[in-house]
């Protein structure tokens, strides 16, 4: 396995699973990958490289979650909610699914978005006939409920504008979530950090079931030979493969075209930017709040700390971090109903750059799959072709594919 990431962890897990003996080389300390947790001294905090919301309808995740019984780690709300509020007019509302198939929540006006029609959510249906590659924003753009849900869905599930955004990954989001009623939709995000919840327990597991893992061992070479990789360039010399060797690749995509040369992969990725203030904050019932009308478009509350979420960041990315807590902080002020004039509490700004593949046609069109032209190497990752936008369920299921193809 080259990578401890999700998808190498997934991978990983299913394999040892089937009592395949496994050998993990990472090239950074620890494992996590674009998902982790990390103590920030400053701050004196553990904070997460972002924050990540999960559904109960990402079934790959919760299956991975149960191989170590982790899903204690991830705190959710008892019933369905996204609560928003729209900082242009301070307008409050909470969208509550309810938890059975027939969505009749879009005929309460208590559960739906305010100023909208239940036959505004006749889009929703829409978006789920469509092949072609056409892009939300030219597929539903007119209409209540853009605005106010189909944009800021597509923004933080595909982190991707609406502009550019395939409609149809869209689609493949809203088929294993919304269609499948509130119980696919819970949502749950680790309030104890990434690490804890969905990385350490399963390195943990992988650790007893004999799994060998390397931590700072970056692989720089795969040595092809007669049609199979026949051994790595590991970073204290070559590392040979046995003839029954197989090697998952679970690298982000522009390692894995550096390692294989010739192999096509996605090559524009969409920024997010998340902001982590120490502050201690009431969570209110979900946990977490949509924003609309501001700089940040989610607000997380944790332990000790409280953090912000903004996707497809593309212009925040570029700005000094100080301008970006000037730009954000006053969102969290009137989201979470703080003092207008309470000056920011320490902070950190985590820009990642390269977060996730851009969900846009052209992108879409380079996820390979996980086979290659190589007898013994499979790929893995968010960014193949999982027919899933680049997400924790994509990365995992891409493992979980990864590791059939090796276990033949
Ligand atoms: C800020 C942010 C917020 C996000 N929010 C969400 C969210 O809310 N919900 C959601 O579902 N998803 C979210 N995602 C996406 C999610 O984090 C990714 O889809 C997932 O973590 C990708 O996992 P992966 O294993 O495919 O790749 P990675 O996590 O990139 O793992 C690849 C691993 O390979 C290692 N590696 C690289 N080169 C080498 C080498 N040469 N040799 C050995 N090892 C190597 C890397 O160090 C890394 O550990 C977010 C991502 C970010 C960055």
């Amino acid at each position: 396995m080259i990578g401890a990431g999700l998808a190498g962890l997934s991978a990983a897990l299913a394999l040892t699973a089937r009592g395949r003996a496994v050998t993990v080389y990472e090239a950074a300390p620890v494992a996590g990958g674009r998902c982790r947790s990390y103590f920030d001294r400053d701050l004196g905090l553990t904070i997460d490289n972002g924050n990540h919301l999960l559904l109960s309808g990402n079934r790959a995740t919760m299956r991975y979650l149960e191989v170590f019984g982790g899903r204690s780690g991830l705190a959710r709300p008892d019933e369905p909610m996204f609560p928003f509020i729209d900082l242009t007019n301070q307008q409050r509302w909470t969208i509550r699914p309810n938890r059975g198939r027939i969505p009749w929540w879009v005929f309460s006006r208590a559960r739906r978005v305010p100023g909208t029609t239940p036959m505004d959510y006749l889009a929703l249906l829409r978006v789920l006939r469509l092949r072609t590659d056409v892009t939300v924003y030219d597929a539903i753009r007119k209409g209540t409920l853009y605005p106010p849900l189909i944009a800021p869905l597509t923004v933080a599930a595909l982190n991707t504008q609406p502009e550019q955004a395939l409609a149809r990954l869209l689609a493949a989001v809203l088929r294993e979530t919304l269609m499948k009623g509130g119980d696919a939709c819970l949502p749950m995000f680790p309030r104890n950090g990434l690490s804890a919840a969905l990385i350490d327990p399963a390195v943990a597991m992988l650790t007893g079931r004999g799994a060998a893992l390397h931590f700072g061992r970056r692989i720089a070479a795969l040595r092809i030979a007669g049609g199979r990789v026949a051994g790595l360039g590991g970073p204290d010399g070559p590392i040979p493969l046995d003839a029954e060797d197989a090697v998952v690749l679970a690298v982000p995509a522009w390692v894995a075209s550096d390692l294989l040369p010739g192999l096509m992969v996605p090559t524009v990725f969409g920024p997010i930017v998340n902001v982590h203030f120490r502050l201690d904050a009431d969570p209110g019932p979900a946990g977490f709040i949509g924003l609309l009308g501001g700089t940040a478009e989610w607000v997380f509350v944790k332990h000790g700390h409280v953090s912000t979420t903004t996707s497809a960041a593309s212009r925040l990315v570029e700005m000094d971090a100080n301008r970006i807590v000037a730009s954000v902080w006053p969102d969290v002020r009137t989201a979470l109903g703080l003092n207008g004039r309470t000056p920011p509490p320490p902070w950190r700004v985590v820009k990642e750059r390269r977060a996730t593949v851009t969900a846009s046609a052209t992108q879409e069109r380079r996820r390979p799959a996980a086979r290659t032209e190589l007898a013994n190497l499979v790929l893995a990752g968010d960014w193949t072709a999982t027919g899933l936008p680049g997400t924790i369920e994509g990365a995992i299921r891409s493992g979980e594919t990864a590791a059939g193809l090796c276990a033949g």
